[in-house]
Protein backbone atom coordinates (compact mmCIF):
# COMPACT_ATOMS: atom_id res chain seq x y z
CA UNK A 1 0.00 0.00 0.00
CA UNK A 2 1.55 3.26 -1.11
CA UNK A 3 0.16 6.46 0.43
CA UNK A 4 3.26 8.58 -0.14
CA UNK A 5 1.25 11.78 1.32
CA UNK A 6 1.62 10.21 4.76
CA UNK A 7 4.17 11.92 7.46
CA UNK A 8 4.36 11.16 10.98
CA UNK A 9 6.33 11.79 13.57
CA UNK A 10 7.74 11.13 17.27
CA UNK A 11 8.24 14.10 19.35
CA UNK A 12 9.95 13.03 22.11
CA UNK A 13 10.93 15.41 25.07
CA UNK A 14 14.66 14.68 26.22
CA UNK A 15 14.43 14.74 30.02
CA UNK A 16 15.49 11.54 30.62
CA UNK A 17 15.64 8.35 29.25
CA UNK A 18 13.69 6.57 26.38
CA UNK A 19 11.07 5.48 28.39
CA UNK A 20 9.05 2.20 27.13
CA UNK A 21 5.91 3.93 26.83
CA UNK A 22 7.59 6.44 24.29
CA UNK A 23 9.11 4.15 22.50
CA UNK A 24 6.08 2.23 21.57
CA UNK A 25 4.67 5.55 20.35
CA UNK A 26 7.67 6.18 18.38
CA UNK A 27 7.23 2.36 17.15
CA UNK A 28 3.67 2.92 16.25
CA UNK A 29 4.40 6.11 14.00
CA UNK A 30 7.22 4.58 12.49
CA UNK A 31 5.16 1.46 11.47
CA UNK A 32 2.03 3.69 10.12
CA UNK A 33 4.36 5.31 8.03
CA UNK A 34 6.22 2.81 6.59
CA UNK A 35 3.11 0.65 5.94
CA UNK A 36 2.16 3.28 4.09
CA UNK A 37 5.25 4.00 2.32
CA UNK A 38 5.56 7.71 3.86
CA UNK A 39 8.00 10.00 5.79
CA UNK A 40 8.82 8.93 9.84
CA UNK A 41 10.37 12.33 11.30
CA UNK A 42 12.10 13.10 14.25
CA UNK A 43 11.42 15.90 16.35
CA UNK A 44 13.44 16.47 20.05
CA UNK A 45 11.19 18.90 22.39
CA UNK A 46 13.83 20.38 24.29
CA UNK A 47 12.38 23.68 25.18
CA UNK A 48 12.22 22.94 28.31
CA UNK A 49 15.79 24.16 28.86
CA UNK A 50 16.22 22.98 32.63
CA UNK A 51 15.23 19.39 32.18
CA UNK A 52 16.59 18.70 28.64
CA UNK A 53 19.42 17.18 28.64
CA UNK A 54 22.07 16.08 26.19
CA UNK A 55 22.82 12.56 27.36
CA UNK A 56 18.82 12.21 26.77
CA UNK A 57 18.92 13.14 23.60
CA UNK A 58 21.61 10.76 22.45
CA UNK A 59 19.30 8.03 25.17
CA UNK A 60 16.41 8.51 22.40
CA UNK A 61 18.64 8.40 18.93
CA UNK A 62 20.09 5.19 20.57
CA UNK A 63 17.17 3.72 21.47
CA UNK A 64 15.46 4.04 18.74
CA UNK A 65 18.68 2.88 16.25
CA UNK A 66 18.61 -0.24 18.80
CA UNK A 67 15.18 -1.06 18.04
CA UNK A 68 15.55 -0.51 14.09
CA UNK A 69 13.51 2.53 14.02
CA UNK A 70 15.08 4.49 11.64
CA UNK A 71 13.60 8.07 10.34
CA UNK A 72 13.97 10.57 7.56
CA UNK A 73 16.08 13.14 7.47
CA UNK A 74 17.79 15.08 10.05
CA UNK A 75 16.13 15.27 13.35
CA UNK A 76 14.31 18.93 14.21
CA UNK A 77 15.10 20.41 17.46
CA UNK A 78 12.51 22.32 18.94
CA UNK A 79 14.56 24.65 20.46
CA UNK A 80 15.99 26.12 17.25
CA UNK A 81 12.97 27.26 15.79
CA UNK A 82 11.72 30.12 18.46
CA UNK A 83 12.15 32.92 16.28
CA UNK A 84 9.62 30.83 13.34
CA UNK A 85 6.99 29.97 16.77
CA UNK A 86 7.06 33.80 17.61
CA UNK A 87 6.72 34.79 13.64
CA UNK A 88 3.03 32.93 13.80
CA UNK A 89 2.25 34.62 17.14
CA UNK A 90 3.03 37.48 15.62
CA UNK A 91 0.87 36.87 12.27
CA UNK A 92 -1.86 35.98 14.57
CA UNK A 93 -1.71 39.51 16.30
CA UNK A 94 -1.98 40.71 12.85
CA UNK A 95 -5.35 38.72 12.00
CA UNK A 96 -6.72 39.67 15.08
CA UNK A 97 -7.12 35.87 15.84
CA UNK A 98 -4.98 36.89 19.32
CA UNK A 99 -4.30 39.46 21.36
CA UNK A 100 -1.96 41.22 23.64
CA UNK A 101 -2.68 40.39 27.59
CA UNK A 102 -0.90 42.67 30.35
CA UNK A 103 -2.20 41.14 32.72
CA UNK A 104 0.50 40.94 35.54
CA UNK A 105 1.44 37.89 37.67
CA UNK A 106 -0.02 38.91 41.56
CA UNK A 107 -3.19 39.62 38.62
CA UNK A 108 -3.51 36.40 37.60
CA UNK A 109 -2.66 34.89 41.23
CA UNK A 110 -5.31 37.57 42.63
CA UNK A 111 -8.21 35.71 39.76
CA UNK A 112 -7.32 32.25 40.31
CA UNK A 113 -7.62 32.88 44.61
CA UNK A 114 -11.08 34.39 43.79
CA UNK A 115 -12.16 31.57 41.11
CA UNK A 116 -10.65 28.94 44.03
CA UNK A 117 -12.93 30.63 46.75
CA UNK A 118 -15.94 30.95 44.69
CA UNK A 119 -15.09 27.14 43.62
CA UNK A 120 -15.24 28.03 39.86
CA UNK A 121 -12.92 26.24 37.32
CA UNK A 122 -8.78 27.87 37.02
CA UNK A 123 -9.45 29.61 34.17
CA UNK A 124 -7.85 33.22 32.27
CA UNK A 125 -11.37 35.47 32.50
CA UNK A 126 -10.35 37.17 29.19
CA UNK A 127 -9.99 40.54 30.76
CA UNK A 128 -7.24 41.72 28.06
CA UNK A 129 -9.54 40.27 25.14
CA UNK A 130 -11.56 43.49 24.67
CA UNK A 131 -9.80 46.00 25.30
CA UNK A 132 -8.39 48.53 22.77
CA UNK A 133 -4.69 48.91 22.29
CA UNK A 134 -4.60 52.37 23.81
CA UNK A 135 -5.66 50.97 27.27
CA UNK A 136 -1.99 49.03 26.90
CA UNK A 137 0.52 50.32 30.13
CA UNK A 138 3.26 51.60 28.73
CA UNK A 139 6.55 49.46 29.24
CA UNK A 140 4.73 46.83 30.83
CA UNK A 141 5.45 43.38 29.19
CA UNK A 142 2.83 41.18 27.98
CA UNK A 143 2.20 37.99 26.96
CA UNK A 144 0.43 36.84 23.95
CA UNK A 145 -3.20 34.65 24.16
CA UNK A 146 -4.97 33.24 21.53
CA UNK A 147 -9.01 34.17 21.03
CA UNK A 148 -10.37 31.20 21.57
CA UNK A 149 -13.52 30.01 20.05
CA UNK A 150 -16.17 30.68 22.84
CA UNK A 151 -19.63 29.18 21.64
CA UNK A 152 -20.80 26.08 20.13
CA UNK A 153 -18.21 22.87 20.51
CA UNK A 154 -14.86 21.46 18.93
CA UNK A 155 -15.57 17.84 17.71
CA UNK A 156 -12.60 15.71 16.61
CA UNK A 157 -12.65 12.17 14.83
CA UNK A 158 -9.73 10.52 16.63
CA UNK A 159 -8.57 7.35 14.94
CA UNK A 160 -8.56 5.42 18.12
CA UNK A 161 -10.78 6.97 20.47
CA UNK A 162 -13.44 7.71 17.98
CA UNK A 163 -15.46 11.07 18.75
CA UNK A 164 -14.54 13.36 21.18
CA UNK A 165 -15.75 16.81 21.56
CA UNK A 166 -15.44 19.32 24.31
CA UNK A 167 -17.89 22.57 25.25
CA UNK A 168 -16.12 26.11 23.40
CA UNK A 169 -16.71 27.78 27.02
CA UNK A 170 -14.41 24.89 28.55
CA UNK A 171 -11.48 26.50 26.74
CA UNK A 172 -9.76 29.49 27.74
CA UNK A 173 -7.65 32.33 25.85
CA UNK A 174 -4.48 29.96 26.41
CA UNK A 175 -0.92 31.90 26.01
CA UNK A 176 1.13 31.67 22.98
CA UNK A 177 3.73 33.75 23.70
CA UNK A 178 4.81 34.10 27.02
CA UNK A 179 5.99 37.83 28.52
CA UNK A 180 9.84 36.76 28.05
CA UNK A 181 9.16 36.11 24.34
CA UNK A 182 9.59 32.25 24.82
CA UNK A 183 6.92 30.09 22.78
CA UNK A 184 4.79 27.89 24.78
CA UNK A 185 4.52 24.07 24.26
CA UNK A 186 1.07 24.70 22.78
CA UNK A 187 2.17 26.78 20.05
CA UNK A 188 5.36 24.97 18.96
CA UNK A 189 3.95 21.64 18.44
CA UNK A 190 1.06 22.84 16.43
CA UNK A 191 3.79 25.30 14.61
CA UNK A 192 6.34 22.09 14.57
CA UNK A 193 3.81 20.09 13.04
CA UNK A 194 2.21 22.30 10.01
CA UNK A 195 6.09 23.07 8.70
CA UNK A 196 6.84 19.28 8.68
CA UNK A 197 4.10 18.64 6.67
CA UNK A 198 2.84 16.09 9.51
CA UNK A 199 -0.44 14.56 8.37
CA UNK A 200 -0.77 11.81 11.43
CA UNK A 201 -0.42 12.80 15.12
CA UNK A 202 -0.47 9.46 16.62
CA UNK A 203 0.41 9.77 20.68
CA UNK A 204 -0.13 8.85 24.04
CA UNK A 205 -3.82 9.29 25.32
CA UNK A 206 -2.38 12.32 27.80
CA UNK A 207 -2.33 14.29 25.08
CA UNK A 208 -6.18 13.86 24.02
CA UNK A 209 -7.23 17.49 25.67
CA UNK A 210 -4.63 19.28 23.94
CA UNK A 211 -6.11 18.35 21.00
CA UNK A 212 -8.71 20.96 21.23
CA UNK A 213 -6.64 24.01 22.14
CA UNK A 214 -4.01 23.06 19.26
CA UNK A 215 -6.80 22.72 17.01
CA UNK A 216 -7.98 26.23 17.75
CA UNK A 217 -4.55 27.66 16.87
CA UNK A 218 -4.52 25.35 13.48
CA UNK A 219 -7.95 26.69 12.40
CA UNK A 220 -7.05 30.63 12.83
CA UNK A 221 -3.97 29.91 11.27
CA UNK A 222 -6.00 28.25 8.44
CA UNK A 223 -3.69 25.52 8.70
CA UNK A 224 -5.53 21.87 7.46
CA UNK A 225 -6.19 19.66 9.98
CA UNK A 226 -4.45 16.33 10.98
CA UNK A 227 -5.72 13.13 11.89
CA UNK A 228 -5.20 12.05 15.39
CA UNK A 229 -4.84 9.37 17.41
CA UNK A 230 -4.45 8.66 20.83
CA UNK A 231 -2.78 5.72 21.84
CA UNK A 232 -4.17 4.64 25.63
CA UNK A 233 -1.33 4.30 27.70
CA UNK A 234 0.55 1.59 29.46
CA UNK A 235 -0.50 0.72 32.44
CA UNK A 236 1.77 -2.05 35.11
CA UNK A 237 0.33 -5.78 35.97
CA UNK A 238 -1.87 -3.98 38.62
CA UNK A 239 -3.75 -1.70 36.33
CA UNK A 240 -1.88 1.65 37.37
CA UNK A 241 -0.45 3.96 35.03
CA UNK A 242 2.84 2.01 34.31
CA UNK A 243 5.84 3.78 36.71
CA UNK A 244 9.00 2.99 38.63
CA UNK A 245 7.49 1.04 40.89
CA UNK A 246 6.38 -1.59 38.58
CA UNK A 247 10.59 -2.01 37.86
CA UNK A 248 12.61 -1.36 34.64
CA UNK A 249 11.22 1.69 32.47
CA UNK A 250 13.66 2.40 30.16
CA UNK A 251 14.41 0.50 27.09
CA UNK A 252 18.37 0.57 27.56
CA UNK A 253 17.26 -1.39 30.92
CA UNK A 254 16.18 -4.24 28.99
CA UNK A 255 19.05 -3.78 26.17
CA UNK A 256 21.71 -3.48 29.16
CA UNK A 257 20.39 -5.15 32.05
CA UNK A 258 17.93 -7.66 30.90
CA UNK A 259 19.38 -8.85 28.14
CA UNK A 260 16.37 -8.71 26.20
CA UNK A 261 16.86 -8.67 22.07
CA UNK A 262 15.72 -5.32 20.01
CA UNK A 263 13.30 -8.12 17.73
CA UNK A 264 12.05 -8.97 21.27
CA UNK A 265 11.31 -5.58 22.38
CA UNK A 266 10.10 -4.51 19.40
CA UNK A 267 7.60 -7.26 18.96
CA UNK A 268 6.11 -6.90 22.65
CA UNK A 269 6.02 -2.98 22.28
CA UNK A 270 3.93 -3.80 18.94
CA UNK A 271 1.22 -6.10 20.83
CA UNK A 272 0.90 -4.01 23.73
CA UNK A 273 -2.11 -2.14 22.51
CA UNK A 274 -2.04 -3.51 18.86
CA UNK A 275 -2.67 -6.95 17.89
CA UNK A 276 -2.95 -8.72 14.55
CA UNK A 277 -5.56 -12.23 15.43
CA UNK A 278 -3.90 -14.40 17.65
CA UNK A 279 -0.33 -14.00 16.31
CA UNK A 280 2.71 -14.49 18.47
CA UNK A 281 5.80 -13.56 16.91
CA UNK A 282 5.48 -10.39 14.38
CA UNK A 283 8.63 -9.65 12.71
CA UNK A 284 9.31 -6.30 11.09
CA UNK A 285 8.11 -7.25 7.64
CA UNK A 286 5.26 -8.50 8.70
CA UNK A 287 4.28 -5.66 11.34
CA UNK A 288 4.90 -3.02 8.63
CA UNK A 289 2.93 -4.75 6.44
CA UNK A 290 0.01 -5.59 8.66
CA UNK A 291 0.44 -2.58 10.68
CA UNK A 292 -3.09 0.03 11.13
CA UNK A 293 -4.88 2.17 13.54
CA UNK A 294 -8.18 0.14 13.86
CA UNK A 295 -5.97 -2.50 15.49
CA UNK A 296 -5.26 -0.18 18.40
CA UNK A 297 -6.81 -1.10 21.41
CA UNK A 298 -8.97 1.63 23.33
CA UNK A 299 -7.97 0.40 26.65
CA UNK A 300 -4.97 0.80 28.16
CA UNK A 301 -2.61 -2.62 27.78
CA UNK A 302 -1.02 -4.22 30.66
CA UNK A 303 2.68 -4.67 30.66
CA UNK A 304 3.60 -8.29 31.37
CA UNK A 305 7.63 -8.79 31.69
CA UNK A 306 6.50 -12.92 31.48
CA UNK A 307 5.20 -11.97 27.85
CA UNK A 308 8.40 -9.98 27.30
CA UNK A 309 10.71 -12.72 28.37
CA UNK A 310 8.94 -15.20 26.65
CA UNK A 311 9.25 -13.57 23.41
CA UNK A 312 13.01 -13.28 24.11
CA UNK A 313 13.66 -16.73 24.29
CA UNK A 314 11.87 -17.16 21.09
CA UNK A 315 14.32 -14.71 19.60
CA UNK A 316 17.59 -16.23 21.34
CA UNK A 317 16.24 -19.71 20.32
CA UNK A 318 15.78 -18.42 16.56
CA UNK A 319 18.74 -16.69 16.41
CA UNK A 320 21.33 -19.77 17.74
CA UNK A 321 19.68 -21.85 15.02
CA UNK A 322 20.55 -19.70 13.13
CA UNK A 323 23.64 -19.88 13.90
CA UNK A 324 24.18 -23.63 13.55
CA UNK A 325 22.38 -23.32 10.77
CA UNK A 326 24.71 -20.67 8.83
N1 LIG B 1 6.85 16.07 23.73
C1 LIG B 1 5.63 15.43 24.09
C2 LIG B 1 5.90 14.26 25.01
O1 LIG B 1 7.00 13.81 25.13
C3 LIG B 1 4.86 14.92 22.89
C4 LIG B 1 4.14 15.97 22.15
C5 LIG B 1 3.25 15.43 21.04
O2 LIG B 1 3.39 14.26 20.66
O3 LIG B 1 2.43 16.20 20.54
O4 LIG B 1 5.02 13.77 25.65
Amino acid sequence: LETPGVVTRFAPSPTGFLHIGNARTGLFNWLYSRHHGGKFLLRIEDTDKARSTQPAIEAILDGLEWLGIDWDGEEVYQSRRAARHAEVAEALLASGNAYRCYATAEELEQMRAEQRANRQPLRYDGRWRDRAPSEAPEGRPYSVRIRAPRDGETVIQDEVQGRVAVRNSELDDMILLRSDGTPTYMLAVVVDDHDMGVTHVIRGDDHLNNVFRQLTIIRAMGWPEPVYAHIPLIHGPDGAKLSKRHGALGVSDYRDELGILPEALFNYLLRLGWGHGDDEFIGKEDAIRWFDLGGVGKSPSRFDIKKLEHLNGHYIREASDGRLAG
